[in-house]
Parts: C-alpha cells; sequence; structure tokens
C-alpha cells in the first residue's frame, strides 16, 4: 500500500473508531445516571447519525444494531433498583435506531453517489471514458519513483473534422484511444490522458531503478504511420511524441509541460519523437521573443528591406530584383528571415511585415534606377485573405503602381493550403500582377494542378539547380522547362553560385537567373513610408 492509500485509509477508518467510541461512551453514561429511564439514552442518536451520514446505509445499519443493544436487553431500566427494561421497550428502541440510521444511510449513499459521478465527470473525458489533463493536473502529488510524460498528438488531426464531420470524427477519436489503451493495456505503469482532439497524455511511474521506456515506445511505433479502421473506413493515423522524465520529487506539473515543449518541437521539425531537453525552453523563448519584438523593430526601423538581382541568362542584363526582409537590432546583429518569418507565420504579424515588404515595392518601383525591372515580394499563407488582398490592389491603384511591375512569389505550400488560393491569384492576376511560383521542386511538384492556377513564373528551387550538373539533375530541369516552355511560363534559376551553373541553365534554356554568382543581397536605404 502506498503513501496515498495509507492516508486515505486512516482518513476514513477515524470517524469509524470515533463513532465506537461514542457510542460505548453513551452506553456508559446511560448507565451511570441511573439506566435507561433517563433521557441520555437519546445521546445514541448523535453517534448512529455520524455513522450512517459518513459510511452510508450498511455500517450505519450495523452500527444502529449494535448501540441498541448496547442499551438494550442488558442495560437495566433503573440502575438503583435493578429493574430490567420491558422487551417491548428496548425491541421498539432499536427498531427507531434502525430506522433513522437507514434513513439518514440511504440519503447519505445517494449523495456520495452523486458525488462520485461528479467528480468523475470533471476527471474523466465523456468521449472516450478516459481520464482528462484535469485529472493528469490533480494528480500532482509528488512521486517517491521516476515518473515519464509522453505528450502524443495525432499530426493535422483537425483535418479529419473538416474532412469528415464532428460524428466521424468522434468515431477516429473513439477508435484510436480505444487501441491505445489496449496497447498499453500490457504496460501496468502507463496510464493513458485525453488532452483535447487527438492529443493524449501518457504518464509511466517508473520502479525505483528502471528507467526504461524502450518496450513502451515500441509498442506505441506499432499504432503509428498506419491505417486504422473507422466504420469500415480505412484512416490514415501519424502522431508526434515528446517525452520528458522526472526524477522522484520533482513537480509532476513541470513534467507534463516539458513533455509538451517536446511535442511542439516534434511536430515543429516534424520528428516522431523527441525528448526534452531544457535548450528548446531557449528556442520558444526565442519565438515568443521574436513574435513579441517584432512591432517594436518594425516601428523603430529594425526591420530593413534588402534586394537581391535577377538576370537574363543570355544577355546578363538586370530585369528584375527580389526584396529580402532583414532584422538588424541596434548593436548589429542580425536574425535571418529563415527564422523570424516562420515565427511570424503563425501569427498575424505576417501581414504588417508583407505590408511593410509591399509598400517598399511600391517605392522602389517609382524610383528611375529602377526603370524596367519588375520587383518581387515574398507573400505567405495567411496574406491570403479578401480583406489583405483588396488593400494591395487599391494600394497600386492609389500610388499609381502598373501592377504588372510587382510579382508576388508564394510557394507551392500556398497553393495547397490557402482556402479560395485560385480566387485569390485569379483577382491578382485579373488585375495585373504576376504570380510567382517560389522554391518549385521542394513541395509537390504537380504540373497537374499548377496548369490550374495563373502562374506566370516559376522560380527552380537552388536544390535542384544545384544537381543540374548531372544527367539526371539536368534531365529533370529540363523537363520542367519544357512544361514551362509549354504553357508561356517564364523561368528563374535559384541560387546560381557560379559560372558553371549560369552557363549550364542558360543551356537549359532557364530565361533568368539569380544567385551569389550575380549579385548578393543588399540592403536598401531606409525609405519613408508610402
Ligand atoms: P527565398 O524566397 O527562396 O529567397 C532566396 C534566399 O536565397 C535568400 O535567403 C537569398 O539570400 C538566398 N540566396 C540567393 N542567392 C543565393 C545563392 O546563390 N546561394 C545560396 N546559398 N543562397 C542564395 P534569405 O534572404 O536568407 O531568405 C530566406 C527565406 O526567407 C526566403 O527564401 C523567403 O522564403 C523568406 N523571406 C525573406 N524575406 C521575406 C519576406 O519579406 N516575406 C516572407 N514571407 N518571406 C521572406
Ligand atoms: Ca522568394
Ligand atoms: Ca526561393
Amino acid at each position: 500500500m502506498d503513501l496515498i492509500n495509507i492516508k486515505s485509509f486512516r482518513n476514513r477508518l477515524y470517524p469509524l473508531l470515533g463513532g465506537f467510541f461514542l457510542t460505548v461512551l453513551v452506553a456508559v453514561i446511560v448507565y451511570f445516571t441511573g439506566g435507561t429511564k433517563n433521557v441520555y439514552t437519546n445521546l445514541m442518536y448523535i453517534p448512529i447519525a455520524l455513522i450512517a451520514s459518513i459510511y452510508g446505509f450498511k455500517w450505519g445499519l450495523l452500527h444502529a444494531a449494535i448501540s441498541g443493544f448496547l442499551v438494550g436487553p442488558f442495560m437495566p431500566l433503573d440502575v438503583k433498583f435493578d429493574t430490567s427494561q420491558t422487551p417491548i421497550n428496548w425491541s421498539i428502541r432499536i427498531l427507531t435506531f434502525i430506522v433513522i440510521a437507514v434513513i439518514i444511510g440511504v440519503f447519505s449513499d445517494i449523495a456520495h453517489k452523486r458525488e462520485l459521478k461528479v467528480s468523475f465527470l470533471i476527471t474523466h473525458d465523456p468521449d472516450t471514458g478516459l481520464k482528462n489533463y484535469e485529472a493528469l493536473r490533480s494528480e500532482k502529488s509528488v512521486s517517491e519513483h521516476p515518473i515519464s510524460f509522453f505528450s502524443v498528438a495525432v499530426t493535422d488531426y483537425q483535418e479529419y473534422l473538416g474532412f469528415f464531420g464532428y460524428d466521424f470524427f468522434q468515431q477516429i477519436i473513439g477508435v484510436f484511444s480505444k487501441e491505445l489503451t489496449e496497447t498499453l493495456l500490457s504496460f501496468p505503469n502507463a496510464e493513458v490522458y485525453r488532452y483535447y482532439g487527438m492529443e493524449f497524455a501518457i504518464k509511466v511511474t517508473h520502479d525505483e531503478d528502471e528507467l526504461n521506456t524502450e518496450g513502451l515506445l515500441n509498442a506505441l511505433s506499432t499504432l503509428n504511420e498506419r491505417t486504422i479502421s473507422v466504420m469500415g473506413v480505412p484512416v490514415y493515423v501519424e502522431f508526434r511524441v515528446g517525452i520528458s522524465t522526472l526524477a522522484s520529487e520533482e513537480d509532476p506539473l513541470d513534467g507534463i509541460r516539458r513533455s509538451l515543449v517536446a511535442l511542439r518541437s516534434a511536430v515543429r521539425n516534424n520528428q516522431r519523437l523527441v525528448r526534452y531537453t531544457s535548450n528548446m525552453e531557449v528556442l520558444f523563448k526565442s519565438s515568443v521573443n521574436i513574435a513579441n519584438g517584432f512591432r517594436e523593430a518594425l516601428d523603430r526601423g529594425n526591420i530593413r528591406t534588402a534586394y537581391q538581382t535577377i538576370h537574363d541568362s543570355g544577355s546578363g542584363r538586370t530585369v528584375g530584383v527580389e526584396l529580402l526582409a532583414r532584422w538588424i537590432r541596434d548593436d548589429d546583429t542580425r536574425i535571418t528571415p529563415d527564422v523570424f518569418v516562420p515565427v511570424l507565420e503563425k501569427t498575424a504579424l505576417i501581414h504588417d511585415l508583407t505590408e511593410f515588404m509591399f509598400d517598399r515595392a511600391l517605392h522602389l518601383s517609382r524610383n528611375p534606377e529602377y526603370k524596367g525591372m519588375y520587383i518581387s515580394v515574398n507573400f505567405s499563407s495567411s496574406d491570403f485573405n479578401e480583406r489583405s488582398i483588396l488593400s494591395l490592389v487599391q494600394k497600386a491603384k492609389e500610388h499609381e503602381v502598373n501592377p504588372s511591375i510587382i510579382h508576388i512569389e508564394i510557394t507551392e505550400r500556398v497553393l495547397l493550403s490557402v482556402a479560395n488560393i485560385q480566387s485569390h491569384l485569379d483577382f491578382l492576376h485579373r488585375h495585373g500582377f504576376v504570380i510567382v511560383i517560389d522554391d518549385f521542386g521542394t513541395g509537390y511538384s504537380s504540373y497537374g494542378y499548377i496548369s490550374d492556377f495563373p502562374i506566370d513564373v516559376i522560380k527552380i528551387d537552388r536544390s535542384l539547380i544545384l544537381r543540374a550538373n548531372t544527367p539526371r539533375g539536368f534531365g529533370l530541369v529540363q523537363s520542367i522547362v519544357t512544361f514551362c516552355n509549354k504553357f508561356s511560363i517564364v523561368t528563374v534559376a535559384e541560387g546560381v553560385e557560379n559560372k558553371e551553373f549560369a552557363d549550364i541553365c542558360e543551356e537549359l534554356g532557364i530565361s533568368q537567373q539569380q544567385g551569389y554568382f550575380f549579385s548578393k543581397p543588399e540592403l536598401l536605404p531606409i525609405m519613408p513610408k508610402l
């Protein structure tokens, strides 16, 4: 029996002993005050009510019978004259005690059951019957043994809801949580909890020296990346796991939090399983700092614009520039866009960046130095909503900028992830903006859907260009160029670093090139807001 059980056993035993002690005490009082003829027998109702209300019907009944006997046949009516009670007298008293105990006991049992039901509802998830986050949180008594927390999240589970609707989604959750629970049955020290949606926690209490989680991980991995059958429909399920192990005596709440930090890292880096390390906190803290500091950085002029030239393959003439965001702190240290853009994309702040860069693009387009060149701006998924798109069109109109000078760069991911992307692109295209697919070759690169969208330019990713000096790589890029030529899509090679690749791109018939061979990104001077 562990510490908690001993404690709750004692808590339940003490009132019972106290009740019996009171009963005996009342019997002694009755005897020494002269017998049942006096009023003190009525004191017996107190321990009876006490026991029945705490222990319910059964114990109340037993206790009432014992109490009745104690002041029953062997208790004189009058001690002094040694007169006995008549049997009818003590029988009716026992019966009264029993009736009182039964009434109080039954009501107490009903109240107790109701209480258990309420506390079950608070600590359990009604959909799966599993314990919930509240239970996990409230079971925070410090353990004598190390504990591991596994946070498990099914990847993109919200999409099931979108695709299949609520009822079927509930079925998926039911089947998955049942499989999870059954898989863990052979690990008696592991318990499953449901956070919400398709996010679960597993709490493992380790035996004294045993910290091995391999067996459990192996069992979990048999569930990962496979199809489960839900009402006869095969549903593909893939999940990520974050793990943290606490030494004994550490606060379990920390363990839960750390496993969630590890889970976020697993999701972010697309890894099946990640164990918590303290530098993850630094990483997440820095994400928070980026999100917190961006607006101020923008206001203080720490967000700057760099430009990189884009050249015609044959003549080498500069045909356009791409604008690239730069974050330069006051002490001249820099945060690269690879770090801050993904953080901003998770917040509404990305609009501020896009708006700022678009504003710079309008500025440059009116600058005679950039006459005849186009200006390319990078856009993110959440930039595509009716209001933002409309405001871009209006802004260009307001500043009398010919939209065909402005190139809008989006990745294939944007094409796949944004609802109504077709209508947004059609709208921009109709208003004269040029639509560019960036990093082509890193995503799904399906020609099928590319031909559905109003795409003017495809930028072939550096990773493909780098392979173009091998026969297979050359062939691959050649097929992209052939496809683009067929649909009158202009091609741009990205990341051209030397003459060898510049020549290969020219030979491949790629129209334009960008890369360190031609120019490195250079900071633009600070410009006033338009
Ligand atoms: P990207 O749009 O593919 O931009 C090209 C990146 O490749 C730039 O990195 C550029 O400096 C780099 N690059 C250019 N030529 C070469 C080369 O010859 N070799 C190599 N190795 N790299 C070359 P940068 O400026 O660090 O930007 C990284 C990414 O950050 C961009 O990739 C873009 O996805 C994102 N980004 C930058 N500015 C913005 C912005 O204003 N808005 C949004 N949404 N994303 C931005
Ligand atoms: Ca780009
Ligand atoms: Ca690119």
